[in-house]
C-alpha cells in the first residue's frame, strides 16, 4: 500500500499522464515544414513524422511501402495541396485505407486553406502537359507570414481529433504568431537593400518569397514547372539575363547545377543553392531556420 502510494506522489510530481488517451496523437505530414510547424503547434500533445525529406523536390516523390504504413497509423493527415503531392500521394492513401484521414474528414488538413494564392491559372491546365503547378503556386510556406494561416489551419485539425488540447493549440498558434512577427521584422530589415532585385530561379518555388521581400524573378531555368529545360529556351535565358544585369540564379538543392552552372558561365550571373525547406539533413530543423538561412545566404550573393 505504502509502495502504491509512493508511486502515486511520485507520477503526479512528474507529471505522468495516467491515462492511456494522453498518448501523443501521431500526425503525419507531407513535407518537412509542415512537420516542423506542427511541432510548434502540437508540441508535447502530437508525435510529428514526415514523408518527403526536405532535400527533396516535394513535386515527385518515390511512393514506398514504409510511407503507407505511416499513413495507416496517423489520427492526423497535412498536406501542402494544391497538387504539389498530386504525383504521388493519391496512391499511399489509397494504400493506407486509413479514411479518417482522407480529404473532407476530421483527420485531414489542407494547409493551403485560406492562403492568398499566386499565379492561380484562370482555366485548369491539364496536368498532362506537364504543368506541375496547375491549382496555383504550391509553394506558398515560403512566404514566412503564410506560416501564421498554416498554423491556424494545423491547430483546427489537432483540435478537430483532440478538442481537450484546444487552449494549448490556440496559445502555440499565438506564440508561433508572435515569434514569426518578430523574426519578419529582422529578416525585412535584412532584405531591405535588395528591394527589386532581379533574379532566375532554376523551378517556380520561389514567388511568395520574392514578393513577400521585393523582389522579382524574370526568368527559370525550366521552360514550366516541372518540365527540364531545352537548349532553346536556356539561350533565351541566357540572353535575358544579360539584358536584365540578373546577377544570380537560384537553384533548389535538389536540381542538378550543371545546367544551372553552364547558364552562369555564358551569361555572367552566380549559381545560389537556396534551400526551400526545413531539413533535418542541413541542419535547419524549424522554420525560423529556414529564413535565417535563406535570408543569409541571399544576402551575401547579392551584395
Ligand atoms: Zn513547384
Amino acid at each position: 500500500m505504502k509502495q502504491i502510494f509512493v508511486w502515486g506522489v511520485l507520477l503526479v510530481a512528474m507529471q505522468i499522464p495516467l491515462s492511456v488517451d494522453a498518448a501523443p496523437i501521431k500526425v503525419i505530414t507531407t513535407t518537412e515544414d509542415l512537420a516542423a510547424i506542427t511541432r510548434e503547434i502540437g508540441g508535447d500533445r502530437v508525435q510529428v513524422d514526415f514523408i518527403a525529406k526536405g532535400v527533396q523536390d516535394p513535386h515527385f516523390i518515390e511512393a514506398k511501402p514504409s510511407y503507407m504504413l505511416k499513413l495507416s497509423r496517423a489520427k492526423l493527415f497535412v498536406q501542402v495541396g494544391l497538387g504539389l503531392e498530386a504525383e504521388w500521394i493519391p496512391s499511399l492513401l489509397m494504400g493506407a485505407r486509413n479514411v479518417k484521414i482522407l480529404r473532407g474528414r476530421n483527420g485531414h488538413v489542407d494547409a493551403s486553406e485560406g492562403v492568398a494564392l499566386l499565379e492561380v491559372p484562370r482555366e485548369r491546365i491539364d496536368r498532362s502537359a506537364g504543368d506541375v503547378h496547375g491549382q496555383g503556386n504550391p509553394h506558398y510556406w515560403l512566404d514566412p507570414l503564410n506560416g501564421k494561416q498554416i498554423a491556424r489551419n494545423i491547430a483546427a485539425g489537432l483540435k478537430r481529433i483532440d478538442p481537450e488540447g484546444k487552449e494549448q493549440y490556440d496559445q502555440n498558434v499565438i506564440q508561433f504568431s508572435r515569434r514569426l512577427d518578430a523574426a519578419m521584422a529582422r529578416w525585412s530589415e535584412a532584405m531591405k537593400p535588395f528591394k527589386e532585385k532581379k533574379v532566375i530561379t532554376y523551378h517556380n518555388s520561389w514567388p511568395y518569397f520574392l514578393r513577400r521581400f521585393g523582389l522579382m524573378a524574370v526568368g527559370y531555368v525550366e521552360p514550366k514547372p516541372g518540365i527540364p529545360p531545352s537548349s532553346s529556351h536556356l539561350i533565351q535565358l541566357i540572353e535575358r539575363i544579360k539584358e536584365e544585369k540578373v546577377k544570380i540564379i537560384i537553384v533548389e538543392p535538389y536540381f542538378n547545377s550543371k545546367t544551372p552552372q553552364f547558364v552562369a558561365r555564358k551569361s555572367g550571373a552566380k549559381v545560389v543553392v537556396l534551400p526551400p525547406s526545413v531539413s533535418k539533413a542541413t541542419g535547419m530543423t524549424d522554420y525560423f531556420q529556414l529564413f535565417d538561412h535563406i535570408v543569409a545566404t541571399l544576402t551575401t550573393a547579392l551584395e
